[in-house]
């Protein structure tokens, strides 16, 4: 599992690390070695149905069967599938933390864990919708309470504009990775085109969420994506 052997990898680190440092070190090696190491924040970022929420549930599963405890959460702007996360192959899962826009997720992860024990990873889902704090709060989640915490999102709008949670994440994120998808024509898709009522649209809100008032998602290559958005103009 990713994440896990990310973990591994580092705990060796730590290990050759000491041996150079010697005695002095002792103490902050057993910090490390009772389970306390940081972990890590990552951004899985791809366009619309790559295949993002697949992924969150896979790691969830990972998680579960070996014995270990992974929530998930997703900002409460996400009113798809209201308090579940819900994968295009048609799998549904519960939401652990559904996060308004004024809630420290800090501090909700930290009382989850008095409440219900120990979290090994945090999946969250629709990331792009959180603002930039939300994703401060993340980090500190990661490196303080040794979480490894796992983020799916896109990284762009209908109109190639950042969202805030994603652009905080590119410069923060320990690890950023791409999640691919195709376009119609065959190529890499790296951008979404927004379309209603069937039609493409290149104007409007940030948000407007996928299969309500008539608004769907498709992600496009820059090539169709261009293409499509001149003839609009014309
Ligand atoms: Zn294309």
């Amino acid at each position: 599992m990713h994440c896990l052997l990310y973990m591994h990898k580092d705990s060796k680190k730590i290990q050759s690390h000491d041996k150079f440092v010697g005695i002095h070190y002792n103490r902050t090696r057993e910090y490390f070695f009772r389970g306390r190491q940081m972990s890590k924040l990552y951004f899985r970022y791809g366009a619309m149905n790559c295949g993002k929420t697949t992924n969150l549930i896979q790691v969830a599963y990972n998680y579960k069967e070996r014995g270990m405890n992974s929530i998930i959460i997703k900002p409460r702007t996400d009113t798809k599938g209201a308090d579940t996360v819900v994968s295009r192959l048609g799998i549904v899962k519960e939401v652990d933390l559904l996060i308004e826009k004024e809630q420290n997720i800090f501090h909700e992860v930290s009382d989850l864990m008095q409440h219900s024990g120990a979290i090994d990873c945090i999946l969250v889902d629709e990331v792009q919708f959180f603002n930039s704090r939300h994703i401060d709060e993340l980090f500190e989640v990661a490196v303080k309470l040794s979480i490894p915490t796992i983020c799916y999102g896109l990284r762009t709008d209908f109109q190639m504009q950042g969202f805030e949670g994603s652009e905080r994440l590119l410069l923060l994120a320990h690890s950023i990775e791409e999640l691919k998808t195709v376009c119609t024509c065959g190529k890499k898709a790296l951008l979404n085109g927004r379309k209603i009522d069937g039609d493409f649209v290149f104007e409007g809100e940030q948000v407007a969420i996928d299969g309500e008032n008539h608004v769907e998602y498709q992600s496009l290559c820059p090539k169709c994506y261009f293409r499509l958005r001149d003839s609009e103009e014309e």
